[in-house]
């Protein structure tokens, strides 16, 4: 990008909350149904029905809107968002305008290279998703699927403040962090339960806001990072080329890698909005934020400084540990057995932990070795029953379901000599066995050393304590 161009970038991102219910139906929200298996005569807008607002969907907002420092209004506004297209059998979206139930906030994100961004949020508001177009199960026809018609979405609006594709993208994902977080959507993307629509310009630094084209319904990470940095050199091009840039909705092709016109833009003015008159207005009081507020877990960035100030983890193993709320919670659950362990409890959930899950592909609330049985096992590493390594052979017994980590050690005999006659013992044979390398290390080869450790490991298969066997093979050579 030449530098004398600076662009200005704002997203909405659509947030699937997790109720299982829809936003103003009690037909179920469940992805993957045949299509038109899961439309209640609201959904489909049959004259003479009622929405009726879903509760839970009205908490998530409040939680996501406490969580982000935003203020939540004491009364908010259904609005009707009028327009025609074959999915959506109303002839209009139930969204909010004027008065959302969430306005304000901010998002904190780090970028790859460490920098730190607070992205601060214009607002988020409630609203009901649409059915589906399907264009391509008939031939010469297309077909309207309702299921997903009337699915609860927040939608999140971000102020025009992010100048590259990897803030947008760090913010994104801050978001993602959080709403899993919070649980108050499931975050699955492929499934379009977390989507995006990227507002692009660019302008002369200083300059006000340049004209905007809006990239629609981007649903992965590398996809709107590749789309916003298309339309940001797409416009830095017309602009130089002297052309204007016109005001668009535009779709991102990730075969071609860029983005092309979809329909002029609309205005807000297009879609005439106006209070729906079926629904009053949301009136939410202190009780309401109280509970919600009882309801909120410690969030990914205090509990990451907690874990970098109070438990000296360091920052990649914070980062690390706080991306998810599972591995975050699996993790503290060690440290009530194990609470002077965290860097070993650490060390341990990021890497053998890790790998087995990785390796058999499960999550880890399924865990085959929950928290409190891990910690069984680094308790006998950190009072010295065995070694590390030993540990991995133990733990991968454990994984097998082959018993606790004590029966285990006890059932294989693991425990580390600690016996200085038994190790004594082991030493003499060494100095039997190996003359000549004795005497080079005596002579000042300082590197035999490790080689002769290695042999007395072999020796005692493993079972040494490194330390104790180190000071006593110094002292008698
Ligand atoms: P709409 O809902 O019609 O798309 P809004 O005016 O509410 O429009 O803006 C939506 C998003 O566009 C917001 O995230 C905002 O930050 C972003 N945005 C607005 N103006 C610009 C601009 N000139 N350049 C980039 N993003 C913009
Ligand atoms: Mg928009």
């Amino acid at each position: 990008m030449s530098s004398e161009w600076e662009a200005v970038i704002g997203l909405e991102v659509h947030v699937q909350l997790s109720t299982r219910s829809k936003i103003f139906s009690g037909a179920t929200t469940a992805y993957g149904a045949e299509p038109n298996t899961q439309v209640s005569f609201v959904d489909a807008a049959l004259p003479g029905t009622l929405p009726v607002p879903n509760r839970g969907a009205i908490e998530r907002a409040i939680e996501f809107g406490l969580a982000v420092g935003a203020t939540v209004a004491e009364r908010s506004v259904f609005a009707r968002k009028n327009y025609f297209y074959p999915d959506l059998p109303k002839g209009y979206q139930i969204s909010q305008y004027e008065l959302p139930i969430v306005s304000g906030g901010s998002v904190k994100a780090r970028l790859e290279d460490g920098r730190e961004i607070e992205v601060a949020l214009t607002r988020a508001h409630l609203e009901e998703d649409a059915g589906k177009s399907v264009h391509d199960a008939f031939h010469a026809a297309s077909g309207v699927d309702l299921n997903r018609a009337g699915t609860p979405l927040l939608e999140v609006v971000s102020e025009p403040v992010m100048h590259s594709a990897a803030e947008a993208v760090a913010y994104m994902k801050a978001l993602h962090r959080l709403v899993r977080w919070l649980g108050i959507c499931d975050g699955n993307m492929q499934e379009g339960s977390f989507r995006c629509d990227a507002n692009v310009s660019v302008r002369r630094p200083g300059a006000p806001l340049g004209t905007r084209n809006e990239i629609k319904n981007v649903n992965s990470f590398r996809f709107v990072e590749k789309a916003i940095d298309y339309e940001i050199e797409r416009q830095i091009r017309a602009l130089e080329n002297g052309e204007t840039i016109v005001q668009a909705t535009r779709l991102y092709d990730a075969a071609a890698n860029r983005t092309r016109t979809m329909r002029s833009k609309e205005d807000a003015l297009d879609y005439r909005y106006f209070p729906d008159p079926d629904l009053p207005p949301l009136l939410l009081d202190a009780s309401d934020l109280e509970r919600a507020r009882a309801r909120l877990p410690e969030l990914p960035d205090a509990r990451r400084r907690r874990f970098i100030e109070q438990l000296g983890l360091p920052e990649y193993d914070a980062d690390k540990l706080t991306e998810e709320r599972a591995w975050s919670d699996y993790f503290e659950s060690m440290l009530q057995v194990l609470p002077a362990q965290a860097k070993l409890c650490a060390n341990w959930v990021l890497g053998e932990l890790a790998s087995a899950l990785n390796a058999d592909q499960i999550a880890i609330e399924d865990s085959r070795v929950d928290a409190s049985a891990l910690a069984a096992l680094l308790a006998r590493i950190a009072d010295q029953t065995i070694s590390g390594k030993i540990a991995k052979d133990v733990f991968a017994a454990m994984w097998a379901g082959e018993g606790t980590a004590d029966a285990i050690i006890d059932a294989r005999g693991l425990r580390q000599i600690t016996d200085d006659g038994a190790l004594a013992g082991a030493i003499e044979a060494l100095i039997a066995q190996f003359p000549e390398q004795i005497a080079k290390y005596r002579a000042g080869d300082e590197k035999i050393f490790q080689f002769l450790i290695g042999q007395l490991m072999k020796a005692t298969r493993g079972k040494a304590n490194p330390a104790q066997l180190n000071q006593m093979l110094r002292s008698r050579l």
